[in-house]
């Protein structure tokens, strides 16, 4: 298992999701759901000019678990998944596009203002979890792999098992306090009114499961 630290703007960035005390913790939601529906797009563009990959639209979707006793909530996809490579690349330094912008408002502004505003990226997911686990088989590569953090402490990254191509991520959800709940993450009516939302225009089926043990 490799351990590593994340890049210095990478972890400006984690911190202020960490310590977030934004009322709009839910759009994490929404992060990870445009991430898995971008992955399996480009899939879908891949499949355009490589024989190798075939695109057969119906078994494209996003699983969304939550389960209640593990405080766990998972999102699955059967997009491009990401290399060893990939995930350092892309969940071990800042995002691009979205992420970009809002650092430079970060500069400017108060973050409270804007973390809604922007795309945040995969990192909003630490606003609600303790703990991020993220196991991904690319295309490309026979091999899976599990990156993980708790946020501030760096990531590992270690090979796993996986059948088929794509991502699994699973937020660990933070207990409760006196202040902040996070039990609503786990609840299907709550989640599926994120869902309806802010996601609404996915052009892939979102599928939901809850359950209490
Ligand atoms: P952005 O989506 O703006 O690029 P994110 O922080 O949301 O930034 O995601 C960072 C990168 O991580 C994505 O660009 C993508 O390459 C990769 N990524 C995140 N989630 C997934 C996923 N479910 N499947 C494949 N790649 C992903
Ligand atoms: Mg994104």
């Amino acid at each position: 298992m490799e351990k590593k630290q994340f890049q210095a703007e990478s972890k400006r960035l984690l911190e202020m999701m960490i310590n977030s005390i934004y009322t709009q913790k839910e759009i994490f939601l929404r992060e990870l759901i445009s991430n898995s529906s971008d992955a399996i797009d480009k899939l879908y563009y891949r499949a355009l000019t490589d024989e190798a990959i075939s695109f057969e639209q119906d078994r494209y979707a996003i699983h969304i678990d939550a389960n209640k006793e593990e405080r766990t909530l998972s999102l699955t996809d059967t997009g491009m998944g990401m290399t060893k490579e990939e995930l350092e690349a892309n969940l071990g330094t800042i995002a691009k596009s979205g992420s970009l912008a809002f650092k430079k408002a970060t500069e400017t502004k108060d973050g409270h203002d804007i973390i809604g505003q922007f795309g945040v990226g995969f990192y909003s997911a630490f606003m609600v979890a303790d703990k991020v686990t993220v196991v991904s088989k690319s295309v490309d590569d026979p091999q899976a792999y599990k990156w993980e953090s708790d946020g501030s402490d760096g990531y590992t990254i270690e090979p796993a098992e996986k059948d088929l191509p794509g991502t699994e991520i699973t937020l660990h959800i933070k207990e409760n306090t006196e202040d902040e709940s996070y039990d609503e993450f786990l609840e299907e009516f709550r989640l599926r009114s994120i869902v309806k939302k802010y996601s609404d225009f996915i052009r892939y089926p979102i599928k939901m499961q809850v359950s209490t043990h």
